[in-house]
C-alpha cells in the first residue's frame, strides 16, 4: 500500500498575457505549495476488477468523470500495466476554491502509482502525462515555489519562499475557472498585471514585505464584481491585522499572509464569526522532488 499527501496551491501572482490560438490563456503566474492536503492511499488489484475509487468529491457524482480516476486510468493505460488499482481519498481540500484541489489529486495518483509498481519514473515522465490531464498537474506534482509559463505547464523553479504562515477563506460558493477565464476579456482593459520580477526579487531576499507587495491576480477583476463577500473577506483579513490578502486563482479562496502562528489562530477564531466560510491556518509547504 502507498500513501500520499496531495498539498494545495496558492498563485502569490497570476497574470495573463494574451489568448492563445488552441483557446487558452497564456499566463505568468508564481505558484506556491500549501500544506492543506487530501489524502490518497493505493493498492494493487487484480487486473479484472479495474479501478476502484472510495471517497466522494462535491459535484461529482460518477468515478468516471473524477480527476483520480482519469489520472489512475492514464497511467495504467500509457504503462500497458496489466492490474487494477483501489484508491481511498481523504477529502480536505474545497472544491472548485482556486487551490487545484482536482489538480493536486491526479499529480497524486501519478506520483502514487509510479511508487506502487515500482516505475521509477522521473518527473519529466510523469509531466508529459500531466500535460494531458489538466494545466495545473505539472505544478502540483513539483510543488515549493515555482514559476509557471504557458497555460501553466512550463514551470521554472524559483527561490523558495521562507516558510510562513497563512490564513485560508473560502466562502461557501463554488467557482467554475472555466466561467473566469471565459469572462476575462471584459475586463482586461482594466486590470493592474502583477510585477513579477518584483515578485522573484523579493523571493531572492526572502523579504516577506516585499512578497506581500509584490502580490497580484487579475482574475479578481472577474471574480470579485460577481462575488463581492471575497472583498469584504480580504478587508476583515487586513483589518485583523494579515500582513496582506488576495484571492487564489480562480476563486473565491482568499489568503492570507500572517506573522505567526498565534496570530494566524487569532484571525481564524475571528473570522469564522464573520463569514460563512471554511477557515484553515496553514503553512507554506516545500517542493516533493
Ligand atoms: P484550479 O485552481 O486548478 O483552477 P480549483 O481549485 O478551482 O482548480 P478544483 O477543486 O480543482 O477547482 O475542481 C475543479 C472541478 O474539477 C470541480 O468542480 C470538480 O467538478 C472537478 N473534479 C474532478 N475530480 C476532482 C477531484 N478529485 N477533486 C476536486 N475536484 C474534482
Amino acid at each position: 500500500m502507498v500513501t500520499i499527501n496531495a498539498n494545495a496551491k496558492i498563485n502569490l501572482t497570476l497574470d495573463i498575457l494574451g489568448k492563445r490560438t488552441d483557446g487558452y490563456h497564456e499566463v505568468s503566474m508564481v505558484m506556491q505549495s500549501i500544506n492543506l492536503f487530501d489524502t490518497l492511499t493505493f493498492t494493487k488489484l487484480d487486473a479484472e476488477e479495474g479501478i476502484i475509487l472510495h471517497g466522494d468529491v462535491k459535484g461529482v457524482a460518477k468515478p468516471e468523470d473524477n480527476l483520480i480516476y482519469k489520472a489512475a486510468k492514464l497511467f495504467l493505460d500509457t504503462y500497458k500495466i496489466n492490474s487494477g488499482v483501489e484508491i481511498n481519498l481523504i477529502k480536505r481540500i474545497p472544491v472548485a476554491a482556486g487551490l487545484a484541489g482536482g489538480s493536486t489529486d491526479a499529480a497524486a495518483v501519478f506520483r502514487g502509482l509510479n511508487e506502487l509498481f515500482e516505475m521509477n519514473l522521473g518527473i519529466n515522465a510523469l509531466c508529459k502525462m500531466a500535460e494531458q490531464l489538466g494545466s495545473d498537474i505539472s505544478f502540483c506534482l513539483m510543488g515549493g515555489t515555482m514559476l509557471a509559463t504557458g497555460r501553466g505547464e512550463i514551470l521554472q523553479e524559483i527561490s523558495a519562499m521562507p516558510k510562513t504562515n497563512i490564513v485560508l477563506v473560502k466562502p461557501k460558493v463554488d467557482v467554475s475557472t472555466a466561467w473566469v477565464y471565459k469572462n476575462y476579456h471584459k475586463v482586461q482593459d482594466s486590470v493592474i498585471h502583477p510585477d513579477n520580477k518584483a515578485m522573484r526579487k523579493s523571493l531572492i531576499k526572502k523579504d516577506l514585505q516585499g512578497i506581500c507587495k509584490a502580490l497580484g491576480n487579475v482574475l479578481e477583476y472577474v471574480t470579485i464584481p460577481e462575488y463581492p463577500e471575497i472583498a469584504k473577506i480580504k478587508q476583515k483579513l487586513s483589518d485583523y491585522g494579515a500582513m496582506a490578502a488576495m484571492m487564489s486563482g480562480s476563486g473565491p479562496t482568499v489568503f492570507a499572509i500572517v506573522e505567526d502562528s498565534q496570530k494566524a489562530k487569532d484571525i481564524v477564531s475571528k473570522i469564522q464569526l464573520d463569514f460563512d466560510a471554511d477557515v484553515f491556518a496553514v503553512e507554506t509547504a516545500e517542493k516533493n522532488f
